[in-house]
């Protein structure tokens, strides 16, 4: 199971995780880390995620047994493009970006006969960025989708699937198309929820003076992902904007519902929509 060499291109939050999860358990022996910036690079070896980093994903992959792409998901295919003539076919290639339908394309046009492509997402994270907020523990417990295209090797995915148990997520593997609407409703729309929540308070503080003084775990809670890096979010907000938008739609549809009820006073569709809405709530936590 353990394996040699692991380049890990965009050694951040979830690469960086990764290596060091991957590490913790003895599950590979040499990590080489890529990143644009001198800074990344230094602190992915200070926070002991890479052994090794480079600013070149073409020479990171070479002799990699395992590689792993964690870059903001805009740059999944000049990625791929850089690193297809360097691969060996027995390298298995993952990924880590929020979306895979575009992904597992770009892996079906650039990676097809180098390699092994198996797409991937953690569904796991934080609002923090780069890998000195990397932590070993990120996974476990964690839902972890793996995204197989129709000839994928079956041994293969067996080995990535146990891989991926080995740092403690809990793997599902679906089919990218259903991958990508649902974590439109129950990612992407939160985080752009709280983005816009966190704006539009930033449009009221000049008229409402000094909002922090004012505020509560309420608010925190619920903007916490709007501090999220904003190359990584406008990727994935483009990249999955058709799949977005119906989700979008019915949060306005909620919306209209609520100011209907105020504008109306009235106070059984209010208690109906809150209601409704606490049930939802409720039953995730027993996930
Ligand atoms: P991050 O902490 O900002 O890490 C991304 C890293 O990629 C940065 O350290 C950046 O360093 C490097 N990078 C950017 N462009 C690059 C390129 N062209 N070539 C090589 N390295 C590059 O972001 P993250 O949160 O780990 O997200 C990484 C991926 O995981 C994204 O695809 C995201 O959709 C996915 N994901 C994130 C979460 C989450 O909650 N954060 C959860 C699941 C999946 P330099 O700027 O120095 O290059």
């Amino acid at each position: 199971m353990a394996v040699d060499r692991l380049a890990v291109i965009g050694i951040g939050l979830i690469g960086g995780s990764f290596a060091l999860a991957a590490k913790e358990r003895r599950l590979v022996r040499h990590v080489v880390g890529v990143a644009r910036s001198q800074h990344t690079r230094d602190a992915a070896l200070e926070c002991g995620a890479a052994d090794e980093v480079t600013d070149d994903a073409a020479t990171a992959v070479r002799g990699a047994d395992l590689v792993y792409i964690s870059a903001p998901v805009g740059a999944t295919e000049p990625i791929m493009r850089a690193i297809a003539p360097h691969l060996s076919s027995d390298t298995l290639v993952t990924d880590a970006g929020s979306t895979k339908v575009s992904v597992m394309a770009h892996a079906n046009a650039l990676l097809a006969g180098h390699c092994v492509f198996i797409g991937g997402h953690p569904v796991a994270g934080s609002e923090q960025s780069g890998p000195s907020a990397a932590t070993a523990d990120l996974f476990i417990d964690r839902t972890y989708i793996l995204t197989s295209a129709p000839d994928t090797p079956a041994d293969r995915l067996d080995w990535l699937r146990k891989f991926i148990a080995g740092i403690g997520a809990r793997v599902i593997i679906c089919d990218a198309d259903q991958h990508d609407q649902l974590v439109a409703a129950t990612s992407h729309l939160p985080h752009l929820l709280a983005a816009a929540l966190s704006g539009a308070l930033a449009d009221l503080a000049p008229r409402s003076g000094d909002l922090r003084l004012f505020s509560g775990t309420g608010l925190r809670d619920t903007t916490r992902v709007a501090a999220g890096p904003s190359d990584v979010w406008r990727d994935i907000f483009l990249d999955n904007r058709d799949n977005i938008r119906p989700p979008l739609e019915a949060f306005r549809a909620r919306i209209d519902a609520f100011l209907q009820a105020m504008a109306d006073a009235d106070g059984d569709a209010l208690c109906a929509l809150l209601d409704e809405a606490r049930e939802f709530r409720e039953g995730l936590n027993d996930q």
